[in-house]
């Protein structure tokens, strides 16, 4: 038999087809437009598409805009982009408030059926007679109003006629209810103001409770999946479906995912946004899908990680190192080698001709035959990186140093012969005489050197600004620390340095990734301009951050 290996979801919806329950499957991805997405987001979207994806149904994409002062047209447009870049497509793309009428109309429904009510008191007062887990509530004075006389206040509500705050509409269920949110629940607040939507006409606005399932109901979602903080309104999500006879949504719960060294709250993000710690949502140190798009994340390595962090029932702390550890895989195998020397010290080949440019060839991808060769020019004077050279080398080291030989990555052998010092004792210039017949591809010397060294010509070394990154946190868990998260913010989080690129380089594109050799993955950044490129470090080689 075949190994499967479906989530708990997915075999709840397989169990569903299976049975006849349903004949296709229903899922929505809701999210509120009042921010980006981040990549727990991507964990929902990667959950919601790849359902319908597996098996045969579709998703809708239904902004949950029930709440007029944090949302912004800004927020739904860079939504759909960002899934669109992730890879999925929605059936219909709609909106909660297009369900205020009927919404309205569902909550005249429960008033008639004497199901809910009017309440006029202040939310302290309600939140007193609330009670707590272990005391039952006690009932309000406005509970018993006949239907009658909620009909005309609800829409007395409606038209304007009450200040915000000075009643609410409440399902009539049972305040001495185990489950809290059963005693009672709020579900339209009055509130004036205007909304991305519907401008201004309404000024009492459901709560998440009531748009919720009803919206999923009315869409007829067969499956409606949500963080593990919705499972206690699950009973409430049932009861009003009931109550109204209408379709049978379902709701299914799995775990929030956190990342460590991160924040993953819209509201924090907004913080770290509005406050300068970082230049926008699309920051490449933030954990938005812009910010990582920009960044030089690929989606295949996002919907990657998405896959092996998988659906869990309890929440925890992903490593941050595993959606690294993604995006090199997929880079590994697509991007482009180039040489960049990002901290130089100067290598003279004394023994090579004064004004010659020599064309040395180099694959653009050892992982992709395909990707082809490109020309990389070699001359008399070099840069290698500083840490590339030690005069007085330790046991391991098999880079340059006095009387030793490297190879120069698609090159020439070189051998140290001698170097120059300043006053301070710093090395500013080596020098070297390269071994002839020992080009690389065409090597004839039978000379077994251990280090290959990157490089580039100084005279044809193209000056690039490369963007260091690091966790934009110096605390693994940064919601456990005690005072605000802003104090744990890692002060070196973007580090600016100029980079010497072989000429290649200048060919790249914007958003293009490129393995600088021996040094990580680099992404061309939005800022780049004519005159300056800037190249965004996407990640490091290899997990150095233990070190
Ligand atoms: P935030 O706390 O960041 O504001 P939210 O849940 O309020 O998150 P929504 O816009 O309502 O944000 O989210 C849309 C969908 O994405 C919801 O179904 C929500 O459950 C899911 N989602 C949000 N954050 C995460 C996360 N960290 N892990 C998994 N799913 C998430
Ligand atoms: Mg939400
Ligand atoms: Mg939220």
């Amino acid at each position: 038999k075949e190994e499967k290996n479906l989530n708990f979801i997915e075999e709840i919806v397989e169990g569903d087809l299976q049975s006849g329950k349903y004949t296709q499957i229903i899922t929505r991805f809701p999210p509120e437009p009042n921010g980006y997405l981040h990549i727990g987001h991507a964990s929902s979207i990667c959950l919601n598409f790849g359902l319908t994806k597996k098996f045969q149904g579709y998703t809708n994409l239904r902004f949950d805009d029930t709440n007029p002062v944090t949302e912004d047209t800004e927020y739904v447009e860079s939504i759909k982009n960002d899934i669109r870049w992730m890879g999925f497509e929605w059936e219909n793309e709609l909106y909660a408030s297009d369900y205020f009428d009927k919404l309205y109309e569902f909550a005249v429904t429960l008033i008639s059926k004497g199901l809910a009510y009017v309440d006029d008191s202040t939310s302290e007062e309600i939140a007193t007679l609330k009670g707590t887990p272990t005391e039952p509530g006690k009932d309000s004075p406005y509970r018993n109003r006949t239907a009658e006389e909620n009909l005309v206040l609800f829409e007395e509500m409606k038209n304007g006629a009450f200040p915000d705050g000075s009643r609410t509409l409440r399902a009539k269920i049972d305040m001495a209810h185990i489950n809290m949110l059963m005693r009672d629940p709020i579900l339209y607040r009055i509130k004036h103001a205007h909304h991305h939507r519907t401008g201004d006409k309404w000024c009492i606005y459901p709560m998440y409770d009531f748009a919720h399932g009803q919206s999923d109901s009315i869409e007829t979602v067969t499956h409606s999946i949500c963080t593990l903080e919705f499972a206690p309104h699950r009973e409430l999500y049932d009861w009003l479906i009931e109550q109204l006879g209408i379709y049978p949504s379902q709701q299914y719960e799995f775990a929030r995912r956190n990342l460590n060294y991160t924040v993953t709250s819209k509201r924090k993000l907004l913080r770290l946004v509005q406050e300068g710690h970082v230049n926008g949502w699309n920051d490449p140190r933030m954990p938005t899908i812009s910010g990582l798009r920009r960044r030089g994340y690929t989606p295949e390595s996002i919907r990657d990680f998405c896959e092996r962090i998988g659906v869990a029932r309890r929440e925890n702390m992903i490593d941050v190192g595993l959606l690294e550890f993604c995006v090199r895989e997929d880079l590994n195998k697509i991007a482009s080698r180039r040489m960049v020397v990002l901290d130089p010290v100067k290598v003279l080949i004394t023994n090579f001709p004064e004004g010659v440019t020599e064309m040395c060839h180099s694959e653009n991808n050892p992982e992709d035959m395909g990707a082809g060769m490109r020309e990389i020019p070699f001359t008399k004077e070099i840069f290698i990186e500083k840490e590339d050279f030690m005069e007085v080398p330790s046991k391991k080291y098999f880079r340059l140093a006095p009387g030793k030989m490297v190879r120069l990555k698609g090159a020439y052998i070189i051998l140290c012969n001698d170097m120059i010092k300043n006053e301070e004792g710093e090395i500013t210039e080596v020098h070297c005489s390269y071994v002839e017949n020992s080009k690389s591809g065409q090597d004839t010397t039978g000379i077994n050197v251990k280090g290959t060294l990157h490089w580039v010509s100084a005279l044809h070394a193209a000056e690039v600004e490369v963007r260091l990154y690091d966790r934009l946190f110096s605390v693994e868990d940064v919601s456990s620390e005690e005072g605000d998260f802003q104090d744990y913010i890692n002060p070196k989080s973007l580090e600016i340095i100029t980079g010497y690129a072989e000429p290649a380089l200048l060919e790249a594109k914007e958003g293009e990734s490129f393995q600088f050799l021996r040094k990580g993955y680099f992404a061309k950044d939005s800022d780049s301009n004519a005159a300056r490129l800037v190249f965004n470090r996407t990640v490091t080689l290899r997990d150095n951050w233990t070190k």
